[in-house]
C-alpha cells in the first residue's frame, strides 16, 4: 500500500480544497429555501463519485434527493455499504459563528465550517480513499456501495422507504458509518453498539374541568396522582423497570465487555461533576457507563398537570400527562416492549379516571459482536492510521437509520467515528481537525484491503 501512502500525502491539499468546495453548499435540509442548494450538493457527491469512476446516481424521492454510487465489479471480494449523508443543521444563532457557516476555513488545523464534522467532511473520506486505490492501484480490493442522504437531520424517513425497496440492490457483507467521534482526541474507538428506543405519552383525563379541591377532593381521583401512581409504578427501588417480561430478551454483557468498559478511563465523579449532579443512579448492579451505554432505561422526559402559575391554586386538576421513553438494548423489540407498557399501565391505573397511551413508536437497538471479522479488520486499519489500537464502545443514544440498515441489510456494523466531542456538531463554530480528516482517509484506504483479507 506504499504508493497509495504517497497518494495520499501528495494529494492532501488538493482534499481540503475539495471538501471546502462541498462546505460551500448550504445544505440545510430542514430549510425549505434551501431546496436547490439540496439538490446541488447531491450532484456535487454523485458527481465526484463519477469522477473516481464509480457508477453513480442521484435519486429523486419525495423529500430530498439520495445519491448512490458502485464501484467496479470486483468478482469474489466482500461488499462494503458506505453510509453518510450531504445535509447539514440549520446555522442559527448565526451571530456566534466567529467566520461564516458556508465559508470554510482552517484556524489552528481546524476547519471551520457547517458540515465540517457531520457529515461531509466524514463521509468524504470514504470517497477519497478509494479515489487513492483507483488512482494508484487501478483497482479496489473490495466492493464499494454509496449510500449517501440528504435527510438525516430530519428523520431520514425517503431512506428507510428506499432501504426497504431496494434490499437486493444495497446487499452487502458489511456497512461503514462514520457520522460520530472517537472515544478522546488522538483514540480512535469503534462503535459496536447502539441503543434502541421506544416513546410515548400517557394521557389521564379526570373530571370535565378542573375542580375545587374542598368541595370535591376525597370523591373523585385526582388525575396528577394518577400519573404519579402509574409513572413510579414503572420502575422499582433498584433502578429496575416494572414492566413485565422487559428483560427477557436483553442481551447480557459479556465478561469480556465488562471488563473493556472498565478498563476505559471514565471517572464517575468527574462525570457527576460534568452534568452537575451529586450522586448517579440507576439499575442496581451496573456501572454508570454500562447503564449508559448497554442496560435499558425508563425516563420520563416531560410532565403537565395542574396550576403552575404564581402562588396557589387549591384545585383536582381536569388532566394530567406525561411524555415518555424507554431505551431499549438488543434484543428487545419495541413492539413486544409496546405490548407490555400498555398492559402495565392499565394495570397501575387508579379507578376514576380514563387513562390513555398515545403515540407509540420505537426502533431497536443494534449489536455487532465483537469477534466479527469486520471489527477486526477495522481495529487494523485504524491502529495503522491513529497510531493506537482502538477502544471498543457503545453509544447510549439511538440512530434510527443506522438500526433500520443494520435490520433491513442484516450486515455488520461498523460506527466508525473520526471526529471529536468538542467538534461544535450542530452548534456555532462546528469543525473538524485537519488531522482526523487526513487520518480517516488513511484508515479508510487500509479498512479496504484490511476487509478483502477475510
Ligand atoms: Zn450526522
Amino acid at each position: 500500500m506504499a504508493a497509495i501512502e504517497t497518494y495520499l500525502n501528495e494529494h492532501s491539499e488538493a482534499f481540503l480544497k475539495e471538501l471546502f468546495e462541498l462546505l460551500r453548499i448550504p445544505s440545510i435540509s430542514a430549510d425549505p429555501d434551501c431546496a436547490n442548494d439540496m439538490a446541488t450538493a447531491a450532484r456535487w457527491v454523485a458527481d465526484k463519485l463519477a469522477a473516481i469512476g464509480m457508477k453513480s446516481e442521484v435519486i429523486p424521492t419525495k423529500g430530498h434527493p439520495i445519491v448512490y454510487g458502485e464501484s467496479p465489479k470486483v468478482d469474489g471480494a466482500p461488499t462494503v455499504l458506505v453510509y453518510g449523508h450531504y445535509d447539514v443543521q440549520p446555522v442559527d444563532p448565526l451571530d456566534q459563528w466567529v467566520s461564516p457557516p458556508f465559508d470554510p476555513e482552517v484556524r489552528q488545523g481546524r476547519i471551520y465550517a457547517r458540515g465540517a464534522t457531520d457529515d461531509k467532511g466524514q463521509m468524504l473520506t470514504h470517497l477519497l480513499s478509494a479515489q487513492a486505490w483507483l488512482q494508484t492501484e487501478g483497482r479496489l480490493p473490495v466492493n464499494l456501495k454509496y449510500l449517501i442522504e440528504g435527510e438525516e437531520e430530519v428523520g431520514s424517513e425517503a431512506l428507510s422507504a428506499y432501504v426497504a425497496e431496494n434490499t437486493e440492490k444495497l446487499a452487502c457483507d458489511c456497512i461503514v458509518v462514520s457520522d460520530s467521534g472517537q472515544f478522546g482526541p488522538g483514540q480512535p474507538a469503534i462503535t459496536y453498539g447502539l441503543r434502541g428506543i421506544t416513546c410515548c405519552e400517557i394521557v389521564v383525563q379526570g373530571p370535565n374541568r378542573d375542580l375545587h379541591s374542598g368541595s370535591f377532593g376525597g370523591s373523585i381521583t385526582n388525575p396528577a396522582l394518577a400519573l404519579a401512581r402509574i409513572l413510579s409504578g414503572l420502575i422499582g427501588d433498584d433502578g429496575k423497570v416494572q414492566v413485565p417480561g422487559f428483560y427477557d430478551d436483553v442481551v447480557p454483557l459479556t465478561d469480556l465487555e465488562r471488563k473493556q468498559m472498565a478498563e476505559l478511563p471514565f471517572d464517575e465523579t468527574q462525570y457527576m461533576g460534568q452534568v452537575g449532579v451529586p450522586d448517579t443512579w440507576g439499575e442496581a448492579g451496573f456501572t454508570a457507563l454500562e447503564r449508559r451505554w448497554a442496560r435499558p432505561t425508563f425516563e420520563i422526559n416531560g410532565l403537565t398537570s395542574g396550576y403552575q402559575g404564581t402562588g396557589g391554586k387549591t384545585i383536582i386538576p381536569a388532566r394530567a400527562s406525561a411524555k415518555i421513553s424507554f431505551r431499549l438494548v438488543p434484543n428487545q423489540s419495541p413492539e413486544t416492549i409496546n405490548e407490555g407498557i400498555r398492559a402495565m399501565v392499565e394495570k397501575l391505573a387508579l379507578p376514576g379516571v380514563k387513562v390513555e397511551v398515545r403515540g407509540m413508536h420505537g426502533a431497536p437497538g443494534l449489536l455487532v459482536p465483537l469477534d466479527s471479522p469486520y471489527v477486526a479488520a477495522a481495529s487494523k486499519a485504524l491502529e495503522h492510521a491513529f497510531g493506537r489500537a482502538p477502544v471498543m464502545t457503545r453509544e447510549g443514544g439511538s440512530i434510527p437509520v443506522v438500526a433500520t440498515l443494520h435490520k433491513q441489510l442484516a450486515a455488520d456494523t461498523l460506527l466508525l467515528g473520526w471526529g471529536q466531542d468538542d467538534d461544535n456538531a450542530h452548534s456555532p463554530n462546528e469543525r473538524f481537525l485537519v488531522e482526523d480528516f487526513y487520518r480517516g482517509i488513511r484508515a479508510s484506504a487500509r479498512l479496504w484491503e484490511e476487509i478483502a483479507q477475510i
